[in-house]
């Protein structure tokens, strides 16, 4: 069998490294090329493919048996309706289901219907019916662009200036251009968020271990947001009893809601949830494997990967044997500097080699090209993740930092403290 990675992330590497360790053995590819991946055996997709359409095409002609989306865009934009009609299944959800991420609005709505917990809200497509509500409301208050906003489109206004200053940014400047036609306005929450990744055929499912991102940038959770700083897993805040609840209340509710709904859900699940004193609320569902949270979890699973990926997309996910290892993983992001805000190309990186010698670590490459004397080079914000592994959750974060210390380009920033809240 062959399958075909979409993306070229950390989290795409570390998907081609669980699936090149799959019995099943199946020629592993990737596109866009992630050098660490190909290192590790995965095989690139030629140059000349430009884009979905010609991958489709490309991958039609290749005999690719599965085709598996790291990134949320080209989900929400209906890649798996464009594999799907040249028969070749997809580990991710159709267009149409795609929308659990790609519209808030669909998500609450549906949240609201089905009756699964998550804040109260409502929705406004123009500032002047946005601002009566809010002025009836009273901070703090949470403002978020309907659409795709990379991760940048949720802000958290603990005043009222913060939330009109949100509503001007959205309404009058247009920043996040037809993502922004409609805000959703939520009331604040209070509590640990955590991520839980279902992987299911749209009626049956397994569990991955629960996770927990540092969106921060900096130590203590300070500084701005970014597209995540480390994760760790399992994150044990939540307890088997509590994650039973968060499958009755949550993760079966929403699947058979978007069966009723006529569009089943397929591929991975993201429920991002809070845990406040009424219980664990959705704070949004994402509709792929969150980076960098999958290079922690993936390795804690006993599996065949192709297997499980491919009767998510085709059925039979109950039928695949799957154990969670007992075993902590803690996964440290290296960055560029200037990130979140830019980034710094071109900086030469050493000591990849010896990291990964070491015992139980792995670094997924992220951001990373190489030059003409094959030098390995920064060229992205998060240049690379470096994952440790370990009996103890400890153990897990000195391996990883053990890694890390190896590494050196100039530049180069990262938290100290992944894993803090756990330890
Ligand atoms: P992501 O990049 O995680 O996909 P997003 O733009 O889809 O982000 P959300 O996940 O909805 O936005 O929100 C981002 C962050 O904002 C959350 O992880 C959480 O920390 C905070 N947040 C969102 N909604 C609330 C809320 N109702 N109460 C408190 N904090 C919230």
């Amino acid at each position: 069998a062959s399958v075909l990675v979409v993306g070229n992330g950390g989290r795409e590497h570390a998907l081609c490294t669980a699936l090149l360790k799959s019995d099943t053995a199946p020629d592993v590819y990737i596109y866009p090329r992630n050098e660490g991946a190909v290192r590790e055996g995965a095989l690139a997709v030629p140059k000349e493919v430009r884009n979905w359409e010609e991958l489709a095409e490309w991958s039609q002609k290749k005999g690719i048996g599965l085709a598996i989306i790291g990134p949320e865009q080209p989900l929400v934009e209906g890649i798996k309706d464009l594999f799907v009609g040249k028969n070749i299944p997809v580990f991710g959800p159709s267009k149409a289901a795609a929308r659990l991420e790609g519209s808030k609005l669909f998500s609450k709505e549906l949240m609201e219907k089905y009756h699964i917990p998550t804040a109260p809200w409502k929705a406004f497509s123009d500032k002047q019916s946005a601002l009566s509500y809010v002025q009836k409301k009273g901070a703090p208050l949470v403002v978020k662009v309907s659409g795709l906003a990379a991760g940048k489109g949720a802000m958290v206004c603990d005043t009222m200036e913060e939330i009109e200053q949100a509503l001007t940014v959205v309404f009058d400047t247009n920043a996040f251009g037809s993502a922004g036609e409609t805000v959703v306005i939520e009331d604040m929450m209070y509590g640990e968020e955590a991520s839980v990744f279902v992987i299911t055929d749209g009626d049956s499912y397994k569990i991955l271990p629960v996770s927990q991102d540092h969106k921060r940038i900096f130590d203590g959770d300070t500084g701005p947001n970014t597209g995540g700083m480390g994760a760790y897993a399992p994150a044990e805040l939540i307890s088997s009893d509590m994650l039973a609840d968060i499958e009755k209340k949550i993760i079966a509710p929403t699947l058979s809601a978007m069966t009723a709904e006529g569009c089943p859900y397929t591929g991975l699940l993201y429920v991002g949830l809070m845990l406040t004193e009424d219980g664990p609320q959705v704070v949004e569902y994402n509709c792929r494997f969150g980076d960098p949270e999958t290079e922690a979890v993936l390795p804690l699973v006993d599996c065949d990967w192709y297997t499980l990926f491919h009767t998510a997309a085709t059925g039979g996910v109950e039928e695949v044997s799957f154990s969670i290892r007992a075993e902590y993983c803690a996964t440290v992001v290296v960055a560029s500097k200037g990130y979140p805000e830019s980034s710094d190309p071109g900086q030469v990186i050493d000591g990849i080699e010896r990291a990964n010698a070491q015992d139980n670590v792995q670094v997924y490459f992220a951001g990373i090209t190489t030059d003409a004397e094959g030098r390995f080079i920064t060229n992205g914000g998060r240049v690379l993740t470096v994952t440790g592994t370990g009996k103890t959750l400890q153990e897990a974060v000195d391996r990883a930092y053990a890694g890390v210390s190896e590494i050196k380009f100039s530049g180069m920033q990262y938290r100290t403290d992944i894993g803090h809240r756990a330890l």
